[in-house]
């Protein structure tokens, strides 16, 4: 065991305080990682607040990392000492199920083990996320981060890249694809560069007339404001495919209006509470509402490579581990451009 530093949330809704956990000695399939860079993920927000229920504490969030190898096991191949590498919202699953054997760890028959707010295969040990400096993970759920990429701001692929890329994969955007993105958030600007990076005609839908400049300079084609009924009557029947990244309670209906006939709206954002749903919303032009829960493990790393190969990161404002409370009212606030990475040398040793 290694006693590792990290914040913690104590209880539901309190401030993240200093905290210790223990890394497990590495085992023969093992990669023990220095975490460099953590992402602030809303869904961090949302767990540490109990919003989604059933929270466990203390909860150390923090599945958006970046490190570097520093130890690995007898049988390790894939990665070295020194690499830099990537963990995302998974630390492990069954690994023989048919969801595990067809690349969609996250649906587990058995149960996936998250990297925090959750328990390892054992289903005993708790799980503590990248809000540390050091993680043990197997191999099989770490990620190479392709060279020339930034840690700090390839650090939020781990989750906002690979959750926008599969819906784009799996919905068949392409070139020429008009695609609209609401909500320009951490999600959100990832779904635009990487939907601009396939070749899509992308348009945000934003409920924050400041940052049409930004969703243009993401890669942004077109920009609506979208404040009530009149705003998305004005947008008309445009798009093939909406991925939906709002976190807030809203009116499915209103977006589901924007899409032609036969276009699907794609839900990856996960407001608090139920949101009720007129049938017509979606008989109208024979829609389809879907749901995208992350990504599967390979798929992450052809998420990342595509990274590597068309220079795509986040946005970042890097912050020290002492500001990650006042980060989590920013986010809330939508008061972040476009997402916190947490430097964890900030964070002193135990
Ligand atoms: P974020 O950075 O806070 O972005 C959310 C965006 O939603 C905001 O920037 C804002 O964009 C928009 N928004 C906020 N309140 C709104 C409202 N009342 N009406 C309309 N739009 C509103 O959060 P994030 O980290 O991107 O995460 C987004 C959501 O995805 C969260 O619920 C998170 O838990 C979820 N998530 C899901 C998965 C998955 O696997 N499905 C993975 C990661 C995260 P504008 O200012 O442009 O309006
Ligand atoms: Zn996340
Ligand atoms: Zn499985």
């Amino acid at each position: 065991m290694t006693r590792v530093a990290a914040y913690a949330a104590p209880a539901a809704g309190r401030p993240l305080v200093p905290f210790v956990v223990d890394r497990r000695e590495p085992r023969a399939d093992d990669v023990e990682i220095d975490v460099l860079f953590c992402g602030i993920c809303h869904s961090d927000i949302h767990q540490a607040r109990d919003e989604w229920s059933g929270a466990t504490f203390p909860m150390v969030p923090g599945h958006e990392v970046v490190g570097r190898v520093r130890r690995v096991g007898a049988t390790v191949r894939r990665v070295r000492v020194g690499d830099l590498v990537g963990v995302g919202c998974m630390v492990d699953a069954c690994r023989t199920c048919v969801p595990c054997r067809h690349g969609t760890e996250q649906f587990c028959d058995a149960g996936c083990a998250w990297t925090y707010n959750g328990t390892e295969m054992d289903r005993v040990t708790p799980t503590f996320g990248g809000y540390s400096k050091r993680l043990v993970v197997t191999e099989r759920f770490v990620l190479r981060v392709p060279d020339g990429l930034a840690p700090e701001a390839a650090a939020p692929l781990l989750c906002a890249g690979i959750t926008t890329w599969s819906p784009l994969r799996a919905y068949g955007c392409q070139r020429g694809t008009r695609v609209a993105v609401a909500g320009l958030g951490g999600l959100g600007h990832m779904a635009v560069k990487l939907a601009a990076a396939m070749g899509a005609e992308v348009t945000v839908l934003s409920t924050s007339s400041k940052k049409e400049a930004d969703a243009r300079r993401l890669g942004a084609h077109a920009f609506c404001v979208t404040r009530d009924a009149a705003s998305f009557e004005a947008i008309g029947e445009r798009f093939d495919l909406l991925v939906d990244t709002v976190s807030a309670p809203h009116d499915f209906g209103d977006y589901l209006s924007t899409l032609r006939p036969h276009g699907t709206m794609v839900l990856v954002g996960v407001p608090p509470t139920a949101t009720p749903l007129d049938a017509f919303a979606l008989i109208h032009g024979n829609r389809r509402l879907a749901g995208s829960l992350i990504g599967g493990i390979a798929e992450t790393q052809e998420m990342l490579d595509f990274c590597g190969a068309h220079r795509i990161v986040s946005d970042v404002e890097v912050i020290p581990m002492s500001k990650v409370n006042e980060a989590y009212e920013r986010v809330v606030r939508g008061d972040v451009r476009y997402r916190f990475s947490v430097d964890l040398a900030t964070l002193p040793d135990v």
